[in-house]
């Protein structure tokens, strides 16, 4: 059936995929965005489609819209993107929360959570299951981020408790693919950034930091198949569990786009995680989900998309003090 469906950072790296997979199925389609960290041409291939609509807006502010189902996925999500301005990133995390489930409220929609690994902070249960509470330092430069988005998953659990609105929690792993900002900041855009210019690949700390890479429709998979299923709300991990050291990573993006960039070392910024990979069984059980796409075959569409763009078309996010 056909459904009217709200997608808040719609204009983003995975909101504008997730947009084109719900076109795709013939459902109407609101995309709503500020575009503090992404830009409208991620989007204007859409435009002249009947079932699209564009709202420029911010989630810190109420609006009124008539909807069945809505993907909260408005938030900066890379480091440098959400450190920028620390008290919009957890106004963005927090009232967009509250707005969004206002509208699902009133809507009877139901409303699913981009929500994240960071929820773990630096884990010292590995690799992360759900149950496990994790360890955030709440006064650190990632707080801003990794706070907001806890007091997201709590308001979300409490309006489904209190009010039963209709949630659903995905809690996401690294993820990376076309449409990623070049100068997001992020492990995977900058090394393919420095690598395909012949630049150094910079190494934050030993390079023995681990994550697990994702690759975008792998997640975008799982997004629709949580939105889809019943009597389960979450949270659960989305991510690919395989797992790689940053140097591994850099080795990688080097070896498959034949660059002859050299690896130097940076410092380690304050409270970087020291490794992180999804525990995805619940995923397995739940939704019949897990990735498909190897690190090294996403990488290399990556790096097409990177070859294909202007990177003079990108700039940093738009100061936003309010
Ligand atoms: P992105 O920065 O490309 O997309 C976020 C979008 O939200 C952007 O288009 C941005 O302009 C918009 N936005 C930011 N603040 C807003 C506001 N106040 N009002 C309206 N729009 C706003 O990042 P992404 O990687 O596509 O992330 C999408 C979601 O997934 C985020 O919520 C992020 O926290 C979550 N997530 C992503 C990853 C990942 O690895 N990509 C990992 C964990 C969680
Ligand atoms: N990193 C790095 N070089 C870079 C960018 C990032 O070594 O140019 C490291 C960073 O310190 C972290 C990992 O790569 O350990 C992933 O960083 P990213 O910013 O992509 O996301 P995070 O998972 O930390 O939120």
């Amino acid at each position: 059936m056909i459904k009217r469906i709200l997608v808040t950072g719609g204009a983003g790296f995975l909101g504008s995929y997730l947009c084109e997979r719900l076109l795709d199925d013939g459902h109407d389609v609101i995309c709503l965005d500020n575009f503090f960290t992404s830009q409208k041409t991620n989007v204007t291939h859409l435009l002249n489609r009947p079932n699209f609509e564009l709202i420029r807006h911010d989630v810190t502010l109420p609006i009124f819209l008539e909807v069945d189902q809505i993907y909260n996925m408005a938030c900066p999500a890379a480091p440098g993107h959400y450190q920028y301005n620390p008290i919009k990133t957890i106004k963005t995390s927090v009232m967009g929360a509250i707005n969004m489930l206002g509208v699902a409220k009133r809507c009877n929609a139901r409303i699913l959570q981009a929500s994240t690994s960071e929820v773990y902070g630096d884990p010292e249960v590995h690799p992360q299951v759900e149950s496990y509470r994790g360890s955030v330092n709440p006064i650190g430069p990632r707080a801003c981020y990794d706070e907001g988005k806890r007091v997201a998953e709590t308001l979300f659990m409490d309006y489904h408790r209190s009010n039963g609105v209709d949630i659903r929690i995905v809690r996401i792993f690294n993820t990376y693919g076309p449409r990623m900002h070049p100068y997001d900041g992020r492990v995977v855009s900058n090394f393919i950034r420095q690598a395909l210019a012949g630049e150094d690949i910079t190494i934050f700390g030993d390079g023995e930091q681990t994550r697990s890479f994702c690759y975008r429709d792998d997640l975008i998979d799982a997004h629709l198949a949580m939105m889809e299923v019943e009597d389960f709300v979450g949270p659960v991990n989305i991510g690919n569990p395989v797992e790689f050291t940053i140097r591994e990573l850099a080795e990688l993006v080097i070896e498959i786009s034949g660059s002859k960039s050299k690896l130097v070392k940076r410092p380690l910024p304050e409270d970087d995680p020291t490794r992180r990979r999804p525990d995805i069984s619940l995923a397995k059980e739940k939704l019949g989900w897990e990735p498909k796409i190897a690190l090294a075959d996403g990488l290399q569409s990556t790096i097409d998309w990177f070859k294909s763009i202007n990177m003079s078309d990108y700039r940093a996010p738009t100061p936003n003090y309010s």
